[in-house]
């Protein structure tokens, strides 16, 4: 199997990222998430390497210092970081691999590997992301409207990438990606 390609899929909290992702990954046997590492604690029904690397300080700023993730930022206050090895791996194997990633991390991602795409995936309207990150209530207050600062200055840095896709309604999203996907796989 030839090589595949990295996509790096960023967006505002709240946007559906995960949702959207969780859809493409699940609905085909070629295309792989990588599992980010982070200082976050883990949500209500998270689990530890399943869907996060939960690391303390140390143990991040260990990996860092050895060279060990592709990238690696600092969002609200907690850092993460793409585990290096694991990504080339499968992109050797031949997986399409999707980094699920913030905007600094995601422009560290594009300068480093020109080769791996963008995906920025956009909400309807601001006050439709606020009503989905408020209605997940994962989040307290103060973290809400911290991530819906942060949100305004992602959509700045959107221009950097390949591709927008606006997720409004979630199956016609999951096409758009699986679409890119696709494409960039033919050429
Ligand atoms: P992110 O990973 O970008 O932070 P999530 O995937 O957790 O966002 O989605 C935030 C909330 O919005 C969740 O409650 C999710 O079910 C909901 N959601 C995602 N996509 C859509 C959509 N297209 N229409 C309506 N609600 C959506
Ligand atoms: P959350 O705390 O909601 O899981 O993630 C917060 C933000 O961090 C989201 O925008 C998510 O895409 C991003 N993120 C998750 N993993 C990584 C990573 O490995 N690197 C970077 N730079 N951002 C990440």
């Amino acid at each position: 199997m030839s090589k595949g390609n990295i996509y790096v899929i960023s967006g505002p909290s709240g946007v559906g990222k995960g949702t959207v992702v969780r859809e493409v990954v699940d609905s085909s046997d070629t295309i792989a998430l990588s599992v980010s590492a982070t200082t976050r604690k883990p949500r209500e029904g998270e689990i530890d390497k399943v869907h996060y690397f939960f690391l303390s300080e140390e143990e991040f700023e260990k990996i860092a210092d050895e060279d060990g993730f592709l990238e690696h930022a600092v969002y609200c206050g907690n850092h993460y970081g793409t585990p290096k090895q694991a990504v080339l791996d499968k992109v050797a194997e031949g997986y399409d691999v999707i980094l699920e990633i913030e905007v600094q991390g995601g422009v560290q991602i594009m300068e480093k590997l020109p080769e791996a795409k963008g995906i920025f995936i956009l909400p309807p309207s601001y006050k439709v992301l606020e009503k989905r990150l408020r209605g997940r209530k994962s989040e307290p207050d103060d973290v809400v409207k911290k991530r819906l600062e942060t949100a305004r200055e992602e959509i700045k840095q959107s221009y950097l990438y390949d591709y927008f896709v606006v997720n409004a309604e979630l199956e016609l999203a999951v096409e758009k990606v699986l679409e890119i996907i696709r494409n960039n796989r033919e050429d």
